[in-house]
């Protein structure tokens, strides 16, 4: 048995899958932001802890001619930060400056966010519209998902109790392609979503192509539209049916009462995140209207 105190802080990934293949019930731990407090609020029980931080396979970002991979361990700050990222991918970034505070971006892991699997997790949507794939590390070697078929339920999703995130990646944006993050919180930082929305697509010869879009806290999952994405794929920017579509993806989304807000005021909300994002996204410089 490698653990036997009740934490260990192993220094390869092949270490830390032998100690969840002997003790699958072991506690991940990554930043710690979700993991502690659900300690403290006695939610989760305190258990063997395996602390997965000094893991360098996990950790860095590789921006290839083709794709990008994030590793599991990178941080909502430097997803934030990345020059390159902020070039490509304005938007990811854009939605990790969005999570929490600077202690809380410095500290919480990609892998973290996903993991926990909150309907909320501010990364999911983004990542989803960039059509990421997640890859899981485990005693049975690699394993991968859709991002937007991970998640299964409210802090659930298809990762076994004995397998690690390794990363994340997604091909690299081609094209006149366009992509923005929309997110409404009850204030403006430490805020978890009230609604979110991520919308990526490609403008091309003034018709809208490859729309994906993704939804964050209207449902038990981050939320792939696709019903709503079919009614904007091949359309002409000029007289884009946003009404439809925002009338499509309220009804794509199921979002509950919580202290956060009622599923009515979320339901609007999200209606209107897609039309100030369609037009934010009308309004960037070099968008051609051939309609
Ligand atoms: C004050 C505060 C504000 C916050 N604000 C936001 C916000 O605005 N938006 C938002 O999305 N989130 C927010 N969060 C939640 C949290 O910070 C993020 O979800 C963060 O990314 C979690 O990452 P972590 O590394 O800290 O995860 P941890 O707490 O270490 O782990 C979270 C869960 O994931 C598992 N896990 C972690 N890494 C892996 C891995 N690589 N493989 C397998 N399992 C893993 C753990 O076992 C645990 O179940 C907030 C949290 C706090 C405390």
């Amino acid at each position: 048995m490698i653990i036997d105190l009740g934490y260990a802080a192993p220094d390869s990934l092949q270490k830390a899958l032998q100690i969840l293949k002997e003790d699958p019930s072991c506690k991940v731990l990554a930043g710690g932001t979700d993991l502690l407090v659900k300690f403290y609020d006695a939610r989760e029980k305190m258990g063997n802890v395996l602390d997965i931080s000094r893991l360098e396979e996990l950790k860095g970002l590789e921006i290839g001619k083709d794709k990008i991979f994030l590793g599991s361990l990178t941080s909502h700050e430097q997803i934030y930060r990345n020059p390159q990222l902020q070039k490509i991918v304005p938007f990811l970034c854009r939605a990790a400056k969005s999570v929490g505070a600077p202690q809380i971006r410095h500290q919480g892991t990609l892998g973290g966010n996903l993991a926990n699997a909150s309907p909320a997790a501010d990364l999911a949507p983004p990542l989803i519209a960039l059509d990421a794939v997640v890859f899981l590390a485990g005693p049975e070697g690699e394993r991968s998902f859709k991002l937007a078929d991970f998640f299964t339920g409210p802090g659930k999703t298809r990762k076994n109790p004995d397998e690690i995130i390794s990363g994340v990646e997604f091909a690299l944006p081609k094209g006149d392609f366009r992509g923005t993050f929309l997110k409404v919180g009850q204030r403006r930082a430490l805020a978890i979503a009230v609604a979110s929305l991520a919308i990526a697509l490609n403008f091309q010869d003034g018709v809208v192509k490859n729309i994906r879009l993704a939804a964050g806290s209207v449902a038990p999952v981050p939320l792939r539209a696709r019903k709503t994405e079919s009614i904007l794929e091949g359309q002409k920017l000029a007289g884009l049916p946003l009404d439809k579509a925002a009338d499509q993806l309220k009804k794509e989304a199921s979002p509950i009462d919580d202290i956060r807000g009622t599923g009515d005021y979320r339901s609007q909300v999200l209606g209107n995140l897609l039309r100030k994002g369609m037009y934010e996204l009308l309004s960037q410089e070099g968008v051609r209207e051939n309609g």
